[in-house]
């Protein structure tokens, strides 16, 4: 059966077909054809070694690495200016195309014994030859809150944003942080709303999901909904971490948020639509 959308999967069933798509990774930006459209496998050499990434709209997909453009017709570009012009599903391709390969440049030994992983057919998995040590491609889960609290009488509510030391400074975001070993997503939560702006949250609801190929490769983004716990606290940064924390009235959201392919502009602006109601 032909699934719509993108179906990730690591045994495509046969070999790769000249038609099927072809996600070429150089260091941590993709080759797709010169008009930014996805390659196919037959635009690469015979020769070239695939890996299966699964399906989208039931066409399988491939991903292999390159060590230059050279020889190759296309555009290299990063997963952010990919995902910011093309449809949902083909960024989550993408996004997994730069994980897998990722993960397998930096995962070619085995950490115990030092012999040299062998791929484990059918999973995106390898195993040591020597001592057994099985080592799946994992993910690290990081959560991100958007935190409203009543406005002034007659106002509507307010949202907390926040300004970050490194990457996009100018960027008003939402409070985000990866989660700990031995921690569930809802604690995380608590954990980084009072690390980094030392307020305490209430009303905490799963919004939604997003795998993220921007913080490093296989991040898994959970995003919530919470008021805040005291309705008159306000932000405290720590100056590291976040340069700035501010309340903005849902009305009057700053210009310089997170882009439209991000689960924070989703949360960010489902908050003001329900504010709205
Ligand atoms: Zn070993």
């Amino acid at each position: 059966m032909r699934r719509p959308g993108f179906q990730p999967g690591s045994d495509a069933g046969r070999p790769p077909a000249p038609t099927d798509l072809a996600l070429p990774v150089i260091g941590a930006k993709l080759l797709t054809a010169a008009d930014g459209t996805m390659a196919r496998v037959a635009d690469l050499p015979a020769d070239t070694r695939w890996v299966p990434l699964g399906t989208l709209d039931g066409v399988p997909a491939w991903a292999t690495e390159l060590a230059t453009a050279d020889g190759t017709r296309g555009r290299t570009r990063g997963w952010a200016s990919l995902a910011a012009e093309v449809p949902e599903p083909l960024a989550t391709l993408a996004g997994r195309a730069l994980a897998v390969i990722t993960w397998r440049r930096t995962h070619r030994w085995c950490g115990a014994c030092r012999a040299e992983l062998i791929d484990q057919p059918g999973e995106t998995a390898r195993r040591c030859p020597d001592c057994g040590l099985y080592v799946p491609m994992q993910l690290s889960a990081a959560v991100l809150v958007a935190i409203t609290r009543p406005g002034p009488a007659g106002r509507v509510d307010e949202l907390l944003l926040v300004r970050h030391a490194t990457g996009p400074t100018g960027l008003w975001a939402l409070v985000a942080g990866f989660v700990e070993a031995g921690e569930t997503l809802e604690a995380a939560v608590h954990r980084e709303v009072g690390e980094e702006v030392g307020l305490g949250v209430a009303e905490l609801a799963y919004f939604g999901s997003q795998p993220w190929a921007i913080s490093g490769p296989g991040v898994l983004l959970a995003g919530f909904t919470a008021r805040a716990a005291d309705p008159h606290a306000e932000p405290v940064v720590d100056g590291r971490e976040l340069t700035e924390a501010r309340w903005f009235a849902l009305d009057a959201l700053p210009a310089e948020l997170p882009p439209a392919y991000s689960i924070s502009r989703w949360l960010i602006d489902a908050t003001g639509t329900a504010a709205q109601r």
